[in-house]
């Protein structure tokens, strides 16, 4: 198929135009020169509509925009209390005129008790959100059944409260992980390959940081769908593994809701699943801990071309791509592109990336 009549495809599903698309694709031209490879970056960090924003913006349009043709009118989302998407979610909904509602884990052990609004925190407090937080120790998002059912019954309870006084409420789960946003990423492909034409390439790689699982799908089906050769490489944050909340099944199975979706027959899981590659080695100590790789790579990019990541998941990921690099996973020459997905104001909120104050 060709990326037109993808678009067709796409354009006929709901969707609640409030980023700036198409975001920017550059190439990184003293890293690339460093390491002896075409690096570009696609820019979702920079797709607005503030300065900070990320690639939950795009999934967030398509959610609201199903939501908005259902008459709903608040919208409960639930994260860590780092999260980027709730910020981006509550961006989105207050643009489309809809209420944000925040439901925020919290770690106390690893993280201490909260003191402070910084961050996207310090976001969603300015853009008086309401916000609930929980705590959930020892897990990085919300991983123990216990914890799961926890918040679930406070987001489910609240949602009650407001539709008895005649609300209309939708809940989406972690990063947006909702249906009507699984093909959000399709666009994202789509622009990056034609942007990456206009450079005068053709993408061999694709590498991103995964965690939720909203990404992939999408730039999977596209690729899938339009037949391009390139390769995803995914950096975890956080442990793809059987039975987990997130793993490559559950990626395959959001290809196949795409294309049924688009009403195309789905190729088999097994070829879904031939085309995951999942680098669970880059997580460090645990999720929202910076770890020393990723610090470096934060530096490194930062230092060679100002483009900033983030310690929970960017960094990490191109942490990631940078030891591909170097222990010669990606062959000299090779074009490269890694998807920047936001986080940037969570260097705001981790300390310790660049150490303490002399
Ligand atoms: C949510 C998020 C991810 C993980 O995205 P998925 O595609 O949902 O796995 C990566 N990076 C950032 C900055 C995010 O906010």
């Amino acid at each position: 198929m060709q990326p037109d009549d993808l678009e067709v495809l796409l354009d006929r599903l709901p969707r609640k135009r409030i980023g700036f698309y198409p975001t920017p694709f550059h190439k990184l031209e003293n890293l690339s020169r460093v390491h002896g490879v075409n690096l570009f970056m696609k820019r979702e960090d920079m797709a607005g509509p503030g300065a900070l924003s990320g690639s939950k913006m795009r999934v967030a349009e398509m959610i609201i925009g199903q939501a908005l043709d259902d008459g709903v009118d608040t919208i409960i989302t639930q994260g860590a209390h780092l999260t980027n998407s709730g910020m981006q979610f509550a961006t989105a909904a207050l643009v489309a005129g809809l209420t944000p509602i925040l439901f925020l884990t919290r770690d106390e052990q690893q993280h201490g008790e909260l003191a402070e609004y910084r961050g996207n925190l310090l976001l969603d407090k300015l853009m008086d959100v309401e916000t609930h937080y929980l705590s959930a120790p020892g897990s990085a998002y919300v991983n123990r059944p216990d914890d799961k059912q926890r918040v679930l019954a406070a987001m489910t309870a609240r949602k009650g409260e407001l539709e008895a006084q005649g609300r209309k409420v939708m809940i989406v789960p972690t990063g947006g992980a909702h249906p009507a946003g699984f093909a959000a990423h399709v666009r994202t492909f789509i622009e990056m390959v034609a942007q990456a034409r206009l450079a005068g390439v053709e993408l061999d790689y694709i590498y991103h940081t995964t965690g939720t699982g909203t990404a992939l799908p999408g730039m999977l089906a596209a690729k899938l769908l339009t037949g391009h050769p390139v390769k995803f490489r995914s950096i975890s944050i956080s442990h793809y593994q059987p039975d987990f909340w997130i793993n490559e099944a559950i990626i395959a199975e959001r290809v196949t809701h795409i294309f049924q979706t688009f009403g195309i027959e789905p190729p088999s899981t097994q070829a879904i699943l031939s085309e995951i590659e999942v680098d669970n080695r880059f997580i460090g100590d645990n999720y929202a801990v910076p770890s020393q790789e990723s610090t470096a790579a934060i530096k490194e990019l930062a230092r060679a071309e100002g483009v900033f990541l983030g310690p929970v998941y960017t960094g990490k990921g191109f942490a990631g791509l940078l030891d591909h690099i170097r222990s010669g996973m990606l062959k000299p020459g090779s074009n490269i592109a890694f998807l920047h997905t936001g986080d940037t104001a969570n260097l705001f909120e981790v300390s310790g990336v660049v150490g303490g104050c002399q």
